[in-house]
C-alpha cells in the first residue's frame, strides 16, 4: 500500500485480534489511527486458535504472516492459562502447528472409535498460540498510537467528529470509529441503536459452554495416554459435548477446547442474555465431572489438566443487518459485529476478513472524510453476507459434532461448511466493495 493522503482521524476501540489486525495496514497506510483498549494491556488466554487458509491468506498479504511463524522460535511469553506446564518440563518451544488433514472424528465414550475423517488434501489450516499470535500484531502497532484502561461505555455524535467515551471519565475525538470491542461491545450498541435498552437485545448465551485447557504432550504421554495428538486434530464427541483437540508450540502443547451444551437451550428460540461474568477459573475436577462417562483416554488426558477456564459460548443473535453494521462513520467488526459459535474454528478468521477489507477501503485514494459512512456501508454490504454464513455454518457444525442434526456424523456435509469458511479469495471482496462504490458514484470510475 502507498502512503495514504487521508485527513481523516480513525479510532479503534479494543485491540484484541481484529482490532490489531485492522490497525496494521492503516498505519501502514499513513492514516492516523489511534487503538483504544479497555485492558491494562493487550491479553488474550493462553489457549489456541485455529487459523483457516483465508485467515492465513489475509496475515500473508497484509506481511505478518511470516513474523507469526517467526516469533514461534522465541523464548515462551507468560502465559494466562495458569502453571500447567511450568511444573512439568522446561519451558517448550512455540510453534504453528499444521492441522494436518483436518479433524479425525471419534466417539467420546468407550475406546473412542473412529467415526470418520476429514481427511483434507491440502494444508488446509493451522494452529496457534493466541499470545503469540497478539504479540506479533502488537509488534506492528506503534505503542505511541495505544491507549490502555480504555474502556468505551458510549459514543455521542457532535459537528467535528464521534467522541468515544471511557469508563475513566475521559474521551477522545475521531473521524471514523471502529468497534473490534469483542462479544460485548459496546460501540455495536451505538450502531445497532439498542444503548437505551437494559441489556443488549443482540447478545446471548447459546447454551453451551467451553472449557479450555492446555496440557504439555510430555505429560499426556507420561500420563500413559496412547493417542498421539500431535499427528491429526480430534473432535471428540458424544451426545451435547465434544473436544476440539489440536497441539500448539510445535506439538509441545495439546490444546483442549471441550463444550457441553444444555440440550434446552440448544436452539436459537431458546436463547436468553448471558450471565454478566465470563472465563472463569474452573477447578480441574469440574472439567473431569463432565465427560466422567467417556472412556478411559481423554479420561487420563483430562486428568492431566492443572488448570482450565470455563467460557460461555456467547454469539450476537439475532443478526444484524448491513445496516446495523455501521452508523455514519461508525462500523463494527469482528466479535462484535458477528460473534459466533467456534465450531468451524471461524470466528476470527472472519473478523480478519473484516479488518483486511476495512483496511483497503479505508486507505483509498478516493475515500475520504466526506465519503467514509458510504464506504463504511458498503464494507458492511460485502462481509455481513459471508459472516453470517459463516456464522449458520458454524451453529451446524456444533449440531453435526453433538447429534442434534442426527445420528451420525455428516463429513460430507462438514466438508461443504469449511470449505466455504476456507476458499474464499479475500481480494475478491475488495474488487464487489470498489464496483460498488463505483456504482453508487460514491468513487468515480
Ligand atoms: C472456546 C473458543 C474457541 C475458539 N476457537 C477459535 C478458532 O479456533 N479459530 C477462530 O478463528 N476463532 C475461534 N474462536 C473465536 C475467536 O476467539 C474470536 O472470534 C476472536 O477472538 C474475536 O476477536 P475480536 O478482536 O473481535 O474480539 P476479542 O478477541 O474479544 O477482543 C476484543 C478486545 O476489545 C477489548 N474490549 C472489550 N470491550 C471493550 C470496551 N468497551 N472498550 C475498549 N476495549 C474493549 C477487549 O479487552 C479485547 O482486547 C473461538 C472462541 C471461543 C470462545
Amino acid at each position: 500500500m502507498s502512503p495514504s493522503s487521508q485527513s481523516f482521524r480513525v479510532a479503534i476501540v479494543g485491540g484484541g485480534l481484529c482490532g490489531l489486525t485492522c490497525a496494521i495496514p492503516l498505519i501502514k497506510a499513513g492514516v492516523d489511527v489511534q487503538v483504544y483498549e479497555g485492558a491494562h494491556k493487550f491479553a488474550e488466554i493462553g489457549a489456541g486458535v485455529c487459523l483457516g487458509q483465508n485467515a492465513i491468506n489475509i496475515l500473508t498479504k497484509l506481511g505478518i504472516y511470516n513474523d507469526v511463524y517467526n516469533n514461534t522460535l522465541k523464548p515462551e511469553p507468560e502465559d494466562d492459562m495458569g502453571p500447567s506446564s511450568a511444573p512439568h518440563q522446561p519451558v517448550p518451544p512455540r510453534g504453528l502447528d499444521n492441522m494436518n488433514g483436518w479433524f479425525k472424528y471419534v466417539a467420546g465414550e468407550g475406546d473412542n472409535e473412529e467415526l470418520c475423517d476429514y481427511a483434507a488434501k491440502d494444508n488446509v489450516a493451522q494452529g496457534v498460540h493466541r499470545a503469540v499470535f497478539l504479540e506479533t500484531l502488537i509488534a506492528h502497532v506503534d505503542p505511541a498510537r495505544t491507549h490502555f484502561h480504555k474502556r468505551c461505555t458510549h459514543l455521542t455524535e457532535g459537528p467535528s467528529g464521534t467522541t468515544i467515551h471511557f469508563a475513566d471519565g475521559t474521551s477522545a475525538e475521531a473521524d471514523v470509529v471502529l468497534g473490534a470491542d469483542g462479544i460485548k461491545s459496546a460501540v455495536r450498541r451505538f450502531v445497532a441503536g439498542t444503548a437505551g435498552a437494559p441489556v443488549d437485545p443482540h447478545l446471548k448465551h447459546s447454551g453451551s459452554v467451553a472449557y479450555r485447557a492446555l496440557v504439555p504432550a510430555a505429560v499426556a504421554a507420561a500420563a500413559g495416554c496412547a493417542v498421539d495428538y500431535g499427528a491429526r486434530p480430534l473432535c471428540v464427541v458424544g451426545k451435547d459435548k465434544h473436544f476440539i483437540i489440536f497441539t500448539v508450540r510445535g506439538g509441545t502443547m495439546i490444546n483442549i477446547a471441550a463444550f457441553v451444551t444444555d440440550p434446552a437451550r440448544a436452539t436459537p428460540a431458546t436463547w436468553v442474555a448471558p450471565p454478566a461474568a465470563g472465563g472463569e477459573d474452573v477447578a480441574p475436577a469440574v472439567v473431569l465431572k463432565a465427560y466422567e462417562e467417556w472412556g478411559p483416554e481423554m479420561t487420563r488426558l483430562l486428568s492431566c489438566v492443572t488448570a482450565a477456564k470455563k467460557w460461555d459460548i456467547n454469539v450476537v443473535h439475532p443478526p444484524l443487518a448491513p445496516s446495523a453494521w455501521t452508523r455514519g462513520a461508525v462500523a463494527i467488526l469482528g466479535d462484535a459485529a458477528h460473534g459466533m459459535q467456534p465450531h468451524l474454528g471461524a470466528g476470527a478468521g472472519q473478523g480478519l476478513e473484516d479488518a483486511y477489507l476495512l483496511g483497503r477501503l479505508l486507505a483509498h485514494a478516493q475515500t475520504s472524510r466526506a465519503n467514509v459512512s458510504d464506504v463504511l456501508k458498503v464494507y458492511a454490504a460485502v462481509r455481513q453476507p459471508r459472516a453470517h454464513r459463516v456464522w449458520e455454518g458454524s451453529r451446524r457444525a456444533g449440531d453435526i459434532y453433538e447429534f442434534r442434526a442426527g445420528e451420525t456424523i455428516d463429513v460430507a456435509e462438514l466438508r461443504r461448511l469449511s470449505g466455504y469458511v476456507w476458499d474464499h479469495a479475500v481480494d475478491a471482496d475488495v474488487e464487489a466493495a470498489e464496483a460498488m462504490l463505483v456504482r453508487e458514484g460514491v468513487f468515480a470510475a
